[in-house]
Parts: C-alpha cells; sequence; structure tokens
C-alpha cells in the first residue's frame, strides 16, 4: 500500500504500518506535554497504544485466518490510526464464510479481554476486583499508583493490565456496530444475504451502514472526537464503493462475452511501423488494438500506453510487433464477470472473443465495458 512501512510478516502476510500511524506518537507527546505528564506516565500511555494496537493486529490475523481456511488469501495488513485492515483478495461469496470470517476479529478480542480479566482476578487480593475495575477505568490519572475509595492500592501494571483489557471489550463492542462494511455490518449483510441474496442484503446493509456511519460523524463533531468523524466518514465511502462493486458483479453475472463483443474493430499489422498505429489511434475512436500476422493469425494486442509511449520517443519506424504484449482471449459464452476482472482488476485494455474452435469473432475493450455497465445500470 502507498505510504506504508513494512515491519515484518508473519503466518505469509506481510505486516505494513501507514505513514499517518506516526501522529500517534505526536498525539501522545503533545497530551504528554499539555497536561504535564512525567516521562514514567508517557512511557506507560505509549506502551498503552502499542498494546492497543498489538491487539489490533491480532484481530485483523483473525480475519486472515478464518479467510485462509476457506482459500481467501490476505495481501497484507494495513495499520493505520484509526485502525487496522486486513485486505483480503476477495469475500468469501458464502454468506456463512463471511459471516465466519467478519466474526473471527472481534473473538480474538473477546478471547484476549477474557484471558486479561482471569490473570487480573487471580492476581488482585480477594473482593477487590470489582472496585478495582471501576476505580481504573474512573481515573483520569495514569502511570502512578491509585487508590480505589476502600484504599487497595492499584499498581501501574496493574492498571495497564485493567485498561488493556476494557479497551479490547471497547473494541469488540465498536467492531460489532453494524456499520457496514466494519465488522459488525459484514456480519449483518451474511445473515441477510442467507435469506435475501447477496446483492440485495448488501443494498441493505450498505443503507444501514451509511445511515450509522452519519451519527458517528456527527457525534464525533458533538464530541469534538474527531477520530470518530473521520472513521464515520470512511465507513461511508467504503460502504457506497462496496455496494456498487457488488451491485455491477450481479449485473454482469447476468451476461455472457457475446453481449457485449464487438464484431468489427481494426486490425493492426505486426510488421507494419508504430506510424500506422499513431495515426490509427489520433483518426479513430479505438483506444487498444489486437495485432496480426501476414497471414492474420493473432500474434498479440497494443494498448494506448504502449502507442503513446512509441509517440513520445518518437520511435515510429519501429515495427508493431516490437511494442505489442500477449494478447488475452475469452470464450465467447464467459460470463462478464471474468472479462470485467481482466480489464478492471488486470488492467488488460482490450480482450479477443472466441468461439470453440479458437476463432476470433470480437473484442471487448474498457470503453465497451463501462459504456455497458452504464447503459445497463441506467435502465
Ligand atoms: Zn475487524
Amino acid at each position: 500500500m502507498r505510504g506504508s512501512l513494512k515491519i515484518f510478516t508473519w503466518l505469509g502476510i506481510p505486516v505494513f504500518l501507514h505513514w499517518t500511524f506516526g501522529l500517534i506518537f505526536l498525539y501522545i507527546l503533545w497530551h504528554a506535554q499539555s497536561v504535564g505528564l512525567g516521562t514514567i506516565e508517557t512511557v506507560w500511555l505509549t506502551a498503552l497504544f502499542m498494546s492497543l494496537f498489538l491487539c489490533v493486529l491480532l484481530h485483523e490475523y483473525g480475519h486472515a485466518i478464518a479467510a485462509r481456511r476457506y482459500g481467501v488469501k490476505t495481501r497484507d495488513i494495513v495499520l493505520m490510526p484509526i485502525g487496522g485492515v486486513a485486505r483480503l483478495e476477495r469475500m468469501p461469496e458464502k454468506p456463512f464464510h463471511e459471516f465466519v470470517v467478519a466474526i473471527a476479529g472481534p473473538a480474538v478480542n473477546v478471547v484476549i479481554a477474557v484471558v486479561l480479566f482471569v490473570i487480573i482476578g487471580l492476581t488482585v487480593e480477594e473482593g477487590s476486583f470489582g472496585e478495582m475495575l471501576l476505580s481504573a477505568v474512573q481515573t483520569r490519572d495514569i502511570g502512578p499508583e491509585i487508590a480505589t475509595e476502600s484504599g487497595y492500592l492499584m499498581s501501574p501494571t496493574m492498571h495497564f493490565f485493567i485498561y488493556l483489557a476494557f479497551t479490547n471489550v471497547v473494541l469488540v463492542i465498536f467492531n460489532m456496530i453494524p456499520a457496514f462494511p466494519m465488522d459488525g455490518g459484514r456480519v449483518f449483510r451474511a445473515l441477510l444475504s442467507m435469506w435475501l441474496g447477496r446483492p440485495k442484503a448488501t443494498k441493505i446493509a450498505a443503507w444501514l451502514g451509511q445511515a450509522i456511519a452519519l451519527m458517528l460523524v456527527a457525534a464525533g463533531l458533538w464530541s469534538s472526537d474527531f477520530m470518530l468523524s473521520i472513521l464515520g466518514i470512511f465507513v461511508i465511502y467504503a460502504a457506497r464503493a462496496e455496494n456498487d462493486n457488488v451491485q455491477t458483479e450481479d449485473l454482469l453475472s447476468r451476461y455472457k462475452a457475446r453481449d457485449v463483443m464487438r464484431p468489427h474493430f481494426t486490425h493492426l499489422r505486426s510488421n507494419d511501423w508504430m506510424l500506422t498505429a499513431i495515426e490509427t489511434l489520433r483518426h479513430g475512436l479505438e483506444r487498444h488494438f489486437l495485432v496480426f500476422d501476414v497471414n492474420d493469425r493473432l500474434v498479440g494486442m497494443l494498448e494506448e500506453d504502449d502507442i503513446v509511449r512509441a509517440m513520445r520517443k518518437p520511435d515510429v519506424t519501429t515495427e508493431i510487433s516490437q511494442y505489442a504484449q500477449r494478447a488475452e482471449i475469452v470464450h465467447v459464452e464467459d460470463s462478464l464477470v471474468k472479462v470485467s476482472s481482466l480489464i478492471r482488476q488486470r488492467g488488460f485494455g482490450i480482450v479477443g472473443v472466441a468461439d470453440e474452435s479458437g476463432a476470433l469473432l470480437g473484442v471487448i475493450d474498457e470503453a465497451g465495458m463501462v459504456y455497458f455497465v452504464r447503459m445497463e445500470e441506467g435502465k
């Protein structure tokens, strides 16, 4: 991810720190300055933040490990001040699988909280447990020993672990807010999908997610907790983007390559000069081309970028074959989802469409795809 620093790889998944993570340290320093914290208290606070992010990281690994069970790889995990993101290659399609993957993250924090509370419970004197929890959460002081109402002294270490346990509880509650695409929203979408199907479920979940996110933005502004507002805005955009993706994919799944392919297209010759390609690009509407040899056999493709490269050099007398790349061919009955993933995700400007015998029937290019989706969505 851009602007991120790789810190390590664990279980085959690289972990990145986003540059904005540095703001956390600035925030700690600023906070320490403004309330006059000593060195020990500042170290205490820094350690707390770092442990908290370790819990966030384990939460993301929860998602990643659950996804791996269903054959979904995780590209990387990125830590940002507003939390972590495990970037899965895709979401599992089966609602139950998505449910498991979504809930696996918060489940990790439940386990951490339970383990911490058990350790704390075993360590403190009998009878003081509840009182300690209460004063640990109520006090604004950090670092030094804190006395509870009936005089128990709580060590900074104890205070630290109580605080960390509580933060994990807060993490669970916060993540389970049904604001799609946050974890709770994904759980909600997965449950709805079992009943309504994925496209409709996503529409509802995204709508609810945006409504809740808008409230988060408002609550953040109201309480001057701007992190909350930023998170809200992030959720609004993410919900929209993911809903758009799902609706488009649903639309595409109902059509085949044959429905979009263009049977008439320009054939470039591999032994022609690049000048021919430049002129064709300049005076026509096509941006990407298939390249054929003298026997009219398909030998590659030439994208707009390749032609522009030749234009800049200027490399007009070089043969087209020098610039051509390997062409991608789909079957005429292939789903448009496959064609779209080649064009949108893998970045092919144009793909050829052929039948069983390998005969080329037409092409589908970027513009054709965009135009098709726009027409169908406008219906
Ligand atoms: Zn999560």
